[in-house]
C-alpha cells in the first residue's frame, strides 16, 4: 500500500494465546516484501511492564492520571478496562499512520474493536482469531513459556468471554495451520477475496469453543 492509497486499521482480537501476535508479525513481513508499509499500533496502558517489555515498543506505560487526562482531552481513539487495567489506542499516532497510507495492526479487545468500527467504519477491518481447539489454546499458552499455571488457568477462563464476541467482526480466522492463516490474513489486508474466514465456516468449532 503506497502513500497514495488510504491507510487502514486491521483490528485483531482473540483470546490470549490464539496466535495473533505471531500471525501479525508474519503478515507484516509479507506486506513489506510487497512494498506495503505495515506495523503494530503501540497502545497505552496503566498496567506495569512485564520483564523484557519496553515503553514505546510494547506499550506506552502511563499512570492512571495520565490515562484519564488523555481520555478527557480526547486523545484516545478507543479505550477499555481489560483485566481491571486501562488500555487505549492513541488518536494522533493512528491518524498519522492512516494519513501516511500505512496498514496498522491493532491488538485490542472486543470493546475497543466495537468503538473503532463505530468511529472509523470505512477504514477498519475487524478480524477475530480463533484457536483450532481449547486443547490447542492451552498448549500454546503453556508452550509460550511466559505465564504461570495460575495465570494460564485464568486466561483459559477469560478466553470464552472474549470469544463470545466473534460475530461482531468482519472475518473469523482459525489459526490452525499457520501458513494458511498467514495467507488468509494477508489477503484480507490487501483487500483480496478470501475463503474460509466467515463465522458460518466454523459453526461446529465455535460451538465447541463456547460450550460450558
Ligand atoms: P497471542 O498474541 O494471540 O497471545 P502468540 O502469537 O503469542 O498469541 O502465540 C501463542 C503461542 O502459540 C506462541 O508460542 C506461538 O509460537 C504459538 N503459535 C502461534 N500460531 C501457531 C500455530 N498456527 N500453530 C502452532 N503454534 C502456534
Ligand atoms: P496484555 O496485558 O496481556 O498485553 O493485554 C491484555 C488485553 O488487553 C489483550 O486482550 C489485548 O488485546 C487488550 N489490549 C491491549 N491494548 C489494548 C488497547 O489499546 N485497547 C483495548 N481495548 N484493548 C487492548
Amino acid at each position: 500500500m503506497s502513500a497514495a492509497q488510504p491507510g487502514r486499521l486491521i483490528i485483531l482480537s482473540a483470546p490470549s494465546g490464539a496466535g495473533k501476535t505471531t500471525l501479525a508479525h508474519r503478515v507484516i513481513e509479507e506486506l513489506a516484501e510487497r512494498g506495503c508499509r505495515a506495523r503494530f499500533s503501540v497502545s497505552y496502558t496503566t498496567r506495569s511492564p512485564r520483564p523484557g517489555e519496553e515503553s514505546g515498543r510494547d506499550y506506552h506505560f502511563v499512570s492512571d492520571d495520565q490515562f484519564q487526562r488523555m481520555i478527557e482531552d480526547d486523545h484516545m481513539l478507543e479505550h477499555a478496562r481489560v483485566f481491571d487495567r486501562c488500555y487505549g489506542t492513541g488518536l494522533a499516532a493512528t491518524r498519522q499512520a492512516l494519513d501516511a497510507g500505512e496498514i496498522l495492526f491493532l491488538d485490542i479487545d472486543w470493546q475497543g474493536a466495537r468503538q473503532i468500527k463505530a468511529r472509523l467504519p470505512e477504514r477498519s477491518i475487524g478480524v477475530f482469531v480463533l484457536p483450532p481447539s481449547r486443547q490447542a489454546l492451552q498448549q500454546r499458552l503453556e508452550g509460550r513459556g511466559q505465564d504461570s499455571a495460575e495465570i494460564i488457568a485464568g486466561r483459559m477462563r477469560e478466553a470464552q468471554a472474549e470469544m463470545s464476541h466473534y460475530a461482531e467482526f468482519d472475518h473469523v480466522l482459525v489459526n490452525d495451520d499457520l501458513e494458511v492463516a498467514v495467507a488468509q490474513l494477508l489477503a484480507i489486508c490487501l483487500g483480496q477475496p478470501v475463503t474460509g474466514c466467515a463465522a458460518s465456516d466454523h459453526e461446529t468449532l465455535i460451538q465447541e469453543l463456547l460450550a460450558p
